[in-house]
């Protein structure tokens, strides 16, 4: 039997999931999933490593199904495809580790119901992470299982990147910043220290542009400050998320709205950013083929406010000598790339246009001051190898 750990992924609408073989020199991918269109229509696609199709299948009036029923018939579907592999642990995508957990750990009944308790801090996220992890607990009780935080990577940040202008009870009760996308950031850091090691040792900001987006300063593979804070809501501009806003705004659409929080949780979570400000859509390739001017008005707000908060962070930094780009729009996305790049240029940052276009690993022209890189992330790389250190599997033959 080769040995074999499976990593879950599971938000609000999606599942992912990838399998890695427990290799000599650490966790080899094997395949990865995603199951797309939960409460909608479901629809299941798993690949290979060379990208051949495992499986493709959709559910018929999916629309009702749970992400307990259709993780139970992910799971059995897996099950039969093992061929030979042996699945030893599971890895999880848990979005808040709080200021307890600094590193993975692995999930027993104490730490879930302390999981838990952080819920209210990442509501689109946290509950789903840990309703999959009871899932697997009634599936398969004696499956060893890792939570990996999206925390935990900014939680060595200087204590003055934590701590938000209030009361100082508030802070020691948890209300400080904690930074997200940790499990991206942690990747793009070490890839980094491969691909480029004197860049990775400097002044570097990476910028995970997703649905959610957020950028992080790093030193020497360590982060110094972020742009999400308290909540994955802080910080820049997003799919559906509104980023940083004067908090007067909340008090007002509360008293002045008269408001439920419900309601205001729902606009500045998923009615705003790409979607709010241009009326039409969340995803960035729909607003670039769309000839509205409200798309390009959401497209040069995106931009805008990334480029402010890189300036922001270089502050942190006491300078630049790197920025990153990943995730969906941050590896795919040459105009998005450039209108970023372009407020920069003050700090004789200077793309190559024909790089850009076509998504090169360098992209910035070789007189700039600024190394710009694309870096494809790969969280579900870093919770498999959390996974295996967390539970010794390396030291196993
Ligand atoms: P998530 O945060 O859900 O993991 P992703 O990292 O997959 O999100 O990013 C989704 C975003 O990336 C969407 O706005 C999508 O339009 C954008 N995106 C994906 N591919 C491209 C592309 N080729 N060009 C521009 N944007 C892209």
């Amino acid at each position: 039997m080769t040995r074999a750990i499976a990593c879950l992924n599971a938000g609000s609408s999606s599942i992912k999931f990838a399998l890695f073989i427990l290799a000599a020199d650490g966790p080899r991918h094997a395949a990865a999933g995603k199951l797309e269109g939960i409460g909608v229509s479901p629809r299941l696609v798993a690949r290979d490593i060379s990208g051949a199709i495992l499986i493709d299948r959709a559910w018929d009036h999916g629309a009702d199904l749970t992400h307990e029923v259709l993780l139970r018939d992910i799971f059995e579907w897996a099950g039969a495809h093992l061929e030979g592999r042996e699945i030893v642990g599971l890895g999880h995508r848990v979005v808040h580790g709080g200021g307890r957990f600094s590193a993975a750990v692995r999930l027993d009944d104490q730490v879930l119901t302390t999981l838990e308790t952080f819920s209210p801090l990442a509501p689109l996220h946290q509950p789903h992470n840990l309703a999959a992890i009871r899932a697997i607990q009634a599936l398969a009780p004696d499956l060893p299982q890792v939570a990996c935080f999206d925390t935990a990577f900014h939680h060595d940040m200087p204590e003055s990147a934590t701590r938000l202008a209030l009361p100082r009870a508030l802070h020691d009760e948890g209300i400080r910043r904690y930074g997200f996308h940790g499990l991206s950031y942690e990747y793009i850091a070490r890839r980094l220290g491969e691909i480029d090691p004197d860049l990775a040792t400097g002044r570097v900001i990476a910028a995970h542009l997703g649905n959610g987006a957020s950028l992080c300063a790093m030193r020497g593979g360590k982060s110094l400050d972020t742009t999400m804070g308290f909540t994955a809501l802080d910080g820049l501009v997003m799919g559906t998320r509104c980023g940083s806003i004067d908090p007067g705004v909340v008090l007002y659409l509360l008293s002045q709205r008269g408001m439920r929080p419900d309601e205001v949780e729902r606009l500045l979570y998923a009615e705003s950013g790409l979607l709010g400000v241009s009326g039409l859509s969340s995803d960035m390739r729909a607003l670039h083929q769309s000839d509205d001017p409200r798309a390009a008005e959401a497209i040069d707000l995106f931009t805008w406010r990334a480029a402010r908060e890189v300036g922001a962070l270089i502050a942190s930094l006491g300078g630049l000598d790197g920025l990153v780009f990943t995730a969906g729009i941050g590896e795919n996305d040459p105009l998005v790339r450039a209108m970023i790049c372009e407020r920069l240029a003050w700090m004789g940052l200077v793309l190559d246009p024909e790089a850009n276009q076509r998504n090169a690993p360098l992209i910035s022209a070789p007189a700039s001051k600024v190394a710009v890189r694309v870096i494809p992330t790969d969280e579900e790389s870093m919770i498999a190898i959390h996974t295996v250190n967390t539970l010794g599997l390396n030291n196993q033959r």
